[in-house]
């Protein structure tokens, strides 16, 4: 189990006091974040934008970035940290509290002990996490509805949302990702992920910079789950050993062809005649051209 800071530490991730590797982090995953959310519309004037904090290096670094850019957004809008407390062993309560008050951020702490009714209908040994993440997406989604949230803001990162693209097409048979913003599966929410554009690295090395006090979660014990595991381990062997390519891959998610798949839903092959209008003609015998620059698109900012 990682360390947990002691809440008097806290201070050392204010403003004030960064080094030269936090601050210029900061600039670029700010950079991100405002790109990501200027792409695709996701806080407007007026939003309430309830951000999910658990304690983790994504999420510090997600409230800290949409924190910087409310102070120069042209557009007004209010952020409410939220933690649940799941009551699992070890949950050490007063740190996000403690936190959250250093920093100054409005606030709340929502505690339900999920931990017990998890440990109740599952068996010793099962795979906890499905269920502890039902019952937790539950409560913030009520959450949300009490503090009046017009969206909420999760710290999925471009890596997070590779390796869901890779376990769908692994073993999901589908090609689908992680959407930077959509409705909520009960429909009464606007989901954002405003990390979408940064990279993982960068968040584990700007969290260790701000000396962000983590809290891990698995504090229950629950491993991670295994093919998730093989795929991170398969995109970093990649991003080491072929440079550009998961950037290329990043880039392809939002650059779909309909007409090269083979989803009938999205592309009409059945009533296709020569008069059909396609973005690119079939090349017939010959490969397809790749682009020169194929990195020319890439979102993914350096
Ligand atoms: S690791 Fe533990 S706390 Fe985190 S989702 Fe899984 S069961 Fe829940």
């Amino acid at each position: 189990m990682r360390v947990v800071n002691a809440p008097a530490e806290i201070s050392r991730g204010t403003p004030q006091r960064l080094s030269n590797t936090a601050e210029r982090l900061k600039k670029k995953l700010e950079r991100g974040v405002g790109q990501a959310i200027a792409d695709f519309d996701m806080i407007g004037d007026g939003d309430t934008v309830m951000v999910c904090v658990s304690g983790g290096k994504d999420s510090y670094t997600l409230l800290s970035c949409l924190l910087a850019l409310r102070e120069r957004a042209p557009v007004d809008f209010r952020i409410v940290a939220v933690n649940l407390d799941q009551k699992q062993p070890g949950f050490p309560a007063e740190v996000l509290p403690a936190y959250f008050e250093t920093i100054g951020v409005e606030y709340r702490i929502v505690t339900e002990d999920t931990y017990s009714i998890v440990r109740d209908k599952i068996p010793e040994g099962k795979t906890t996490c499905s269920l502890c993440s039902r019952l937790r997406r539950g409560i913030l989604y009520r959450t949300a509805r009490e503090i009046g949230a017009t969206r909420i803001a999760l710290g999925h990162h471009r890596d997070d949302i590779l390796e869901t693209f890779f376990l769908n097409l692994f073993f999901g048979g589908r090609t689908k990702a992680m959407p930077p913003k959509l409705v909520s599966d009960d429909g009464e929410h606007v989901v954002i992920r405003p990390l979408a554009y940064c990279t993982e690295a960068d968040i584990a090395r700007f969290a260790r910079a701000m000396d962000y006090p983590i809290i891990p979660c698995n504090l229950c014990g629950s491993q991670e789950n295994a093919q998730r595991k093989h795929v991170k381990a398969m995109l970093q062997g990649w991003a080491s050993e072929h440079p550009g390519r998961i950037e290329s891959i990043f880039t392809a998610l939002a650059n779909v062809v309909p007409s090269h798949l083979m989803d009938d839903a999205l592309f009409d092959f059945r009533g296709l005649t020569r008069a059909t209008e396609v973005a690119e003609g079939d090349t017939a015998f010959d490969p397809p051209d790749l682009p020169a620059a194929t990195l020319g698109g890439i979102r993914i900012l350096g």
